[in-house]
């Protein structure tokens, strides 16, 4: 500006009013409102810019003094200053004033003012406008956007920092202020002083993580920790990574951190609670098979002493004897327990695993007379009609059907009273050959029927005088299962139950 009045000062001088064409030109090519004005503060010339600024049209402010075109607060101050710069005092630089333009917008501009002679030598004045409509407009965009990012760093707990190693300088948004509990006041933020807010036991972390983002290598995430002044401890997660030059040289870096307090505090929770767990279930795991071991080694252990009584008491039934009448009661019991330690030692079996069935043709009505005989003094005083025909051959294991049946055919025993009627019928079915198991006795409500078939359950209420120990179902499931096929029943307390099981036919099929 300096060399430009120097320029149009002679030219001014000599011409009074006018300017020179080729300072004209050049000044109608700036975007910047320019205007002369002489002594008085009297506009001789503006450039077009300043007509577009003003809105204005030629000659409308030449002949005019330069403060009408001021939004009139501002033509008092303005002409204070022409005076103060005629009687030569600094002007000042940042001239920040408001035009008027003739449909009364207000254009906020900042003046620049400098004399075409030498002050106090009563010569005129250039004055260039630069309009700050823009500049007022991206700042308050810029504020609007610092205003939501602020918003946002303190809604998700965030904040984002940025190290400049040229001008050695680390600028913090205000939400690192927050996570790390200091005042932006009293805290001066710097490398180390972010480095001495980190736990003891974590600033080795971060300092590794920072040497590998300083060597360019990668940007880094991890967890740490950091102390708040008051000796409190948050978990921050920190993300950085590196600023580079145009070159790809690593010139700063930039990182964000977030308090994960919270999150980190439930996960640790959520862990705990899952540790707890893992060890409760695996220690009722522990409890299962040391309970299922018992179960199998003294069923194993029941089986032989009981073997020897049947066996001695069928002998000594043999033998004519005047207490044979005792022994009735004694081979009842015998065989009562025979059958729960049968029952237990297949069920530890089948939860071990170790059952295979080997399914080949078998001859249904066969094993059924089989069944028949085993259970001949449970049946006592009970008649069992057998409607299979002869010649109904199925794909079964033999020794698991008998156990299926000999479950069946034996609850149907137990728990009906004499003298009852127990029918063993098979017909075509879905899965081959249905096979059913009726009696007269209780029935079962319908909510029981699908519990029966769980191990350990009992039917409340009468049946459960009968003596049982809850498998003898679930072990008819597990072997029918293991066949491919399913188990039900069909009752209704008081009418009697019949239990169905579908089963391969003899081909496989
Ligand atoms: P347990 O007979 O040893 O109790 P089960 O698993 O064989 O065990 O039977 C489970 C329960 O189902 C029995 O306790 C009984 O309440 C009921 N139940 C089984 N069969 C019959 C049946 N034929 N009639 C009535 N209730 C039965």
């Amino acid at each position: 500006m300096n060399s430009l009045a120097a320029t149009s000062t002679a030219h001014v001088a000599a011409t009074g009013v006018a300017v020179d064409p080729d300072l004209a030109a050049i000044l109608d090519s700036s975007t910047d409102a320019t205007f002369h004005l002489d002594s008085a503060g009297v506009v001789t010339w503006r450039n077009r810019a300043a007509r577009r600024m003003l809105g204005r049209i030629d000659g409308d402010l030449v002949g005019a003094p330069f403060v009408d075109a001021l939004h009139p607060p501002d033509a008092v101050r303005f002409a204070k200053v022409l005076v103060q710069a005629g009687a030569g005092a600094r002007i000042d630089d940042d001239l920040q004033l408001q035009l008027r333009r003739t449909d009364d917008q207000v254009v906020p501009v900042v003046l620049t003012l400098a004399p075409t002679s030498a002050p106090g030598e009563g010569g005129g004045w250039w004055v260039v406008a630069f309009d700050l409509t823009e500049r007022r407009e991206s700042q308050r965009t810029l504020a609007e956007s610092e205003r939501r990012v602020r918003r946002s760093e303190a809604l998700a707990g965030t904040g984002t920092f940025v190290v400049d190693f040229g001008a050695s300088m680390v600028q913090w948004s205000e939400g690192m202020y927050a996570i790390f509990g200091v005042d932006p006041a009293e805290f001066f933020p710097s490398f180390s002083a972010h480095l001495d807010l980190i736990h003891p036991d974590d600033q080795d972390l971060v300092r590794a993580a920072l040497a590998e983002v300083l060597a360019g290598r990668t940007p880094a995430e991890l967890d740490h920790r950091a102390r708040h002044p008051d000796g409190s401890t948050v978990w921050v997660f920190l993300a950085i990574e590196p600023t580079r030059d145009p070159d790809g040289r690593v010139i700063g870096a930039s990182g964000v951190c977030q308090d994960v307090s919270v999150r980190t505090r439930a996960e640790a929770t959520a862990r705990e609670a899952l540790d707890r767990e893992r060890a409760a279930s695996e220690e009722l795991r522990r409890l299962d098979r040391a309970k299922e071991e018992f179960l199998a080694t003294v069923s194993h252990e029941l089986r032989t002493p009981l073997t020897a009584i049947l066996g001695f008491s069928s002998l000594l039934r043999a033998t004519p004897t005047e207490h044979a009448l005792l022994l009735e009661p004694i081979e009842r019991n015998a065989y009562d327990m025979h059958q729960m330690v049968e029952r237990l030692l297949d069920y530890s079996r089948l939860e071990a695993g170790r059952v295979m069935i080997e399914p080949r043709s078998v001859g249904l009505a066969e094993q059924v007379r089989s069944v028949q005989g085993q259970l001949d003094s449970a049946l006592a005083g009970r008649t069992v009609e057998v409607d299979v025909p002869d010649d109904l051959v199925v794909w079964a294991d033999p020794d698991a059907l008998q156990r299926i049946l000999v479950n069946l055919i034996g609850n149907a025993a137990k728990y009906s009273e004499p003298p009852g009627i127990i029918r063993v019928c098979a017909g075509p079915g879905e899965q081959g050959t249905v096979v059913s198991v009726a009696d007269d006795g209780p029935g079962i409500a319908a909510e029981h029927q699908s519990e029966i078939f769980e191990r350990f359950f009992r039917v409340p209420g009468s049946t459960r005088a009968k003596r049982g120990t809850g498998v003898g179902l679930a072990i008819v499931r597990q072997y029918v299962e293991l066949h491919g096929g399913r188990v039900w029943v069909d009752s209704e307390p008081g009418q009697g139950s019949t239990f169905r099981f579908g089963v391969a036919n003899g081909d496989g099929r």
